[in-house]
């Protein structure tokens, strides 16, 4: 495993195992390269939906693509790719960026040593019970959900809450109202 000097695989309090810092990076700075398998966007399709499949009876979400460009894909789920040990967080120190097709690990704020570099995997919000979050920052929403969603599953999970109080009769009528509009 090829970590570099910016940082290092350890077991992590999020997921099994994370990526840590293995010393004080300034905002900005690129850390690791997320490198992988080059797959066509057909190929890439095929694989991310058998893992959702796998997903669903084993519990895990991990889906490990990252598009590269209208064309093809990066797998790195396999072979020396340290940094698909990073793990999602709703408040993340990192980010995945694009340059000119290589994705890059980038600090988004000043980062100690021995903190677990995370970012936003950024899952659409379509399946987001399958994927919950442990992150444990004072932001989390409990799943695993791309920024700019987490205000609609924050409303969505305060309804289902109200909800368990309903009787069955009016659970009905609910969906009744639902299928007219
Ligand atoms: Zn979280």
């Amino acid at each position: 495993m090829s970590t570099n000097k910016f940082c290092t695989v350890d077991s992590s309090s999020i997921h099994q195992s994370g990526l840590f810092a293995t010393c004080d990076i300034k905002e900005e700075t690129q850390i690791i390269q997320y490198v992988g398998e080059k797959i066509s966007k057909e190929e890439s399709s095929r694989r991310a939906l058998e893992w959702e499949e796998k997903a669903r009876k084993t519990g895990e979400g991990l889906v490990y693509i990252f598009e590269v460009d209208d064309e093809w894909d990066i797998d790195g789920r396999e072979g020396d790719n340290p940094a698909r040990y990073m793990n999602h967080s709703c408040d993340g120190n990192c980010e995945a960026i694009n340059f000119d097709g290589e994705i890059w690990i980038v600090a988004r704020k000043d980062i100690k040593k021995g903190e677990e570099l995370v970012y936003d995997y950024g899952y659409d919000m379509e399946h987001f019970l399958d994927h919950p979050c442990l992150c444990g920052t004072d932001d989390c929403i409990g799943y695993i959900v791309r920024e700019d969603q987490r205000k609609k599953v924050k409303k969505l999970l305060r309804g289902k809450k109200k909800k368990k109080g309903l009787k069955k009769s009016e659970k009905k009528k609910d969906k009744k109202k639902d299928k007219k509009k």
